[in-house]
């Protein structure tokens, strides 16, 4: 028999309602039928964001929407304040440079989170940078950045927006776009959002459709304009992604009636519980200081490469988790708890991992960390 267990930092499980809901026979994009479910996904896609603006949907994965946030936002020559402090902050740059962009990188120490005081200065010193580019969670450290504390330095600024990934984030961390004015969000289907990869979605502040007015990036695809046009008539300006909307529609309804407090809760608790075992079992944490409650990214022991641990969690015992990206190749892995996880998948990774950890020559007592694990989730 071969049961599997999915704990990766996306794709994540999906709830078998809404696997069922997605089998369900094709119907077409542009009829009453399909426009109703539209209606109702922007309906439950405002709550998730925390926003009355329009959340603009795309058929591609998160990095899609990144990118026309980009090219939907600034001009050529334009300057753009981006974070860099894993994987993903690398990835607004390198979008950044695609287009022509200039970026002032803010370099942040793998495993930390951005210092508000830098890009205050930066901002300060420098008038002409038009957006700051960051990550809600950098899933490839587990880092949580600052995000209210960033957005509150670029609200005053007339001609700055804030741009935050949020793929690994939304339906995960509470993000609420209008209060902190988040100008635009991104996110993906295949992380906390409880959905198979396939669709990402972007929501804009009145003070970011003004920076798409004047926009001269190349775009066609992902025009913000168009889709905006599109979604006020329940439609997506292209074919829609029929399926995965519908699988949408019933994670949305899951998200409202689990209650936001509630799911940002369940995360908090769940991310608690896999600190507390990781230092149970005597391992530390890569991201110590301001870990995200979707993720922990934990060091390898000494003597062990983090790429193993994965292998042999998921070859064995059928348990995929992440291991680390670039310069953290082999010194960490990541076990990731956002989305459709409960607590006994906590359970189930944390005695995977002791198992493995055995196997693979570094001694913990059986049990230790699952039982660490237990008494933070009783408690
Ligand atoms: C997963 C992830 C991405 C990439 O998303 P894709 O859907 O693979 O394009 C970007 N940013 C963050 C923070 C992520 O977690």
């Amino acid at each position: 028999m071969e049961k599997r267990y999915l704990l990766a930092p996306g794709p994540t499980p999906v709830s078998p309602r809404a696997l069922l809901n997605m089998a369900e026979p094709i119907i077409h994009h542009r009829g009453p039928e399909f426009s109703n479910i539209l209606s109702e996904i922007r309906e439950g896609l405002k709550y998730l964001f925390q926003t009355k603006n329009e959340v603009l949907i795309f058929s591609s994965t998160g990095t899609g929407a990144m990118e026309g946030a980009v090219t939907n936002m600034l001009s050529k020559g334009d300057k753009a304040l981006v974070v860099n402090g894993g994987k993903f902050g690398e990835r607004w740059g390198d979008i950044c440079k695609a287009y022509g962009v200039e970026t002032v990188l803010i370099d942040v120490t793998w495993g930390e989170a951005a210092d508000p005081n830098i890009i205050k200065k930066t901002l300060d010193s420098d008038s002409s940078i038009k957006a700051v580019l960051t990550q809600a969670c950098e899933t490839s450290t587990g880092v949580g950045h600052p995000i209210k504390e960033i957005a509150d330095i670029v609200k005053d600024k007339e001609n700055t927006i804030l741009i935050v990934d949020a793929i690994s984030a939304m339906g995960a961390i509470d993000l609420p776009v209008d209060k902190w004015k988040l100008d635009v969000v991104v996110a993906g289907s295949q992380k906390a959002m409880m959905l198979p990869p396939g669709i990402a979605f972007a929501s804009v502040s009145d003070k970011a459709w003004r920076f798409a007015e004047d926009s001269n990036l190349p775009k066609y695809y992902f025009n913000f304009k168009k889709e905006l046009n599109s979604i006020n008539k329940n439609q997506t300006a292209y074919t829609s992604a029929v399926s995965l909307l519908i699988g949408l529609a019933e994670s949305l309804k899951q998200i409202k009636s689990e209650g936001l407090e509630n799911i940002y809760k369940r995360h908090e608790r769940l991310a608690k519980a896999t600190r507390a075992a990781i230092k149970g079992l005597g391992l530390q944490l890569y991201a110590p200081k301001s870990p995200s409650n979707a993720i922990t990214a934990i060091l390898a022991p000494n003597g062990i490469n983090g790429s193993d641990v994965v292998k042999v969690m998921r070859e064995k015992y059928k348990v995929t988790i992440a291991g680390g990206q670039s310069q953290a190749k082999g010194k960490i892995f990541r076990i990731a708890h956002m989305g459709y996880i409960d607590q006994f998948d906590i359970i189930t990774a944390i005695s995977a991992l002791e198992m493995t950890l055995n196997e693979l020559g570094y001694h913990v007592e059986l049990g230790k960390g699952a039982k660490t694990a237990l008494e933070v989730l009783n408690g």
